[in-house]
């Protein structure tokens, strides 16, 4: 099999994820608990927005004819609050004090702001100090949506915004997909509980861990399946019982070790193989498959290895089988505040800080000790990016950067 790029890697994930044209069930959430999750249903607009002429300023409700000459006085017969509404019209030479949010009354088609005014002579009237135009300050009706306007489609992915727009059409409940079940297995004869006391060659399952958070970010629900021995029938015994969820995420036991068996078992259970390495460090052994009909990935056990190819590779999966449009790697650039040299032929996601030091973004790779090395990647903030095709590079050229998720 042809070792791909990451970027031709991550396409054959969406390919194949799209391939299996998974419908998510539907459910329904209460509005508050919807963020980060996927819309299955439009959401339309009940009534004009705004639903009548809003006052976009404190200040006084006029006829813009009025007030074509700066200094204008005008005889204040009323005023209008934030959920009130002026039964009179106003007529040539009046005006309204109005409150943001409040309605512009019939025959007013302007509004001037407190601060561009002052109190007339004689108590009930005010002296305009700018000209004014029709429109000004005031949100017509129906200028940010008309009845019946659809304000969010499906597939959005509800964010802060997507709340106040549902909440805005009066929709306390929303219709979403469900999140997709990511089974998450880790392999290896060495791996224990993260609560069991490891013996001298043993090591806490962090695997587990880290990609029960990373498959929430990613939008999907983790099940956890704990860790299965480097021997054939618990391997297949631990990865029958994943195939039971949407994905199947599995850690260690993909590289070329005598007891790396994980592609032997896959191919046991009838996988077929999309890619079983990546042109990547860390992360060069990642193995992609579809499996009894489900997408499997095999991510090397190094702990900053399968933090990184669950991002690149995994993460377009949940999107997918979520119902969403796979979202794009959300790649940055910054200038290297130090220069860059790598050797091996493969595109490299060092452990760096990206900071702002003069308000231009700049990245710096930290010292580390590899792809078991996650408490270096605890010290930064992003991955820096460093391309197969250009090794080496200056201090202040561009680079490519990849945020950590959950912490930039
Ligand atoms: P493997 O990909 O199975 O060859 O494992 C590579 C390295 O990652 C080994 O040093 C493993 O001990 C370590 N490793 C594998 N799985 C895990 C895990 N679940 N948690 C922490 N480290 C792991
Ligand atoms: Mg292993």
């Amino acid at each position: 099999m042809q070792c791909l790029s990451y970027q031709e890697a991550r396409k054959k994930v969406i390919e194949a994820c799209r391939e299996l044209r998974y419908a998510p069930p539907i459910e329904t959430v209460d509005l508050n608990d919807a963020v980060g999750r996927v819309l299955a249903q439009e959401i339309g607009a009940d009534r004009d927005y705004p639903p009548f002429d809003r006052a976009a300023r404190d200040g006084f409700a006029v006829r813009s004819a009025d007030c074509q000459q700066i200094g204008a006085t005008l005889r204040v017969i009323g005023e209008v609050a934030a959920g009130a509404g002026f039964l009179d019209s106003v007529s040539t030479g009046e005006c309204v004090r109005i409150m943001t949010g409040a309605a512009v009354p019939v025959g007013a088609d302007a509004v001037v702001m407190v601060e561009q005014t002052r109190a007339g002579s004689d108590g009930d009237s005010v002296v305009i100090e700018r000209s004014a135009t029709a429109g000004m300050n005031f949100a017509p009706r129906g200028s940010e949506a008309r009845k019946g306007d659809v304000l969010l489609k499906a597939p959005a992915r509800v964010g802060v915004a997507e709340v106040a727009v549902a909440a805005q059409a009066g929709r306390s409940k929303l219709r979403v997909y469900r999140k997709p079940r990511v089974a998450i297995l880790s392999t290896g004869s060495e791996i224990v509980d993260v609560d069991a006391c490891p013996g001298e060659f043993e090591i806490r399952n962090s695997n587990g861990a880290s990609l029960a958070v990373q498959v929430r970010f990613a939008g999907g629900e983790p099940v956890a399946l704990g860790s299965a021995a480097d021997e054939m029938d618990a391997l297949r015994h631990g990865i029958e019982r994943g195939l039971q969820e949407d994905i199947l995420v599995i850690s260690g036991g993909v590289s070329a070790g005598k007891y790396d068996l994980v592609e032997p078992v896959l191919r046991d259970l009838g996988a077929k193989f999309v890619f079983d390495s990546v042109e990547i460090r860390p992360g060069q052994p990642t193995v992609f498959a579809i499996c009894q009909g489900k997408p499997v990935f095999g991510l090397p056990g190094n702990p900053v290895s399968t933090l990184v190819t669950f991002e690149l590779f995994a993460a377009p999966a949940v999107d997918i089988l979520g119902g969403a449009e796979p979202r794009s790697l959300p790649l940055l650039k910054a200038k290297l505040a130090t220069g860059v040299e790598q050797h091996a032929a493969l595109t490299h996601f060092l452990p760096a800080r990206l900071e702002w030091p003069k308000g231009e973004a700049t990245v710096a790779a930290l010292p580390w000790q590899g792809s078991g090395d996650i408490a270096t990647v605890a010290q930064a903030n992003c991955f820096l990016v460093v391309e197969r095709t250009k090794l080496k590079l200056a201090a202040g050229e561009w680079a490519d950067v990849l945020p950590r998720r959950g912490i930039l």
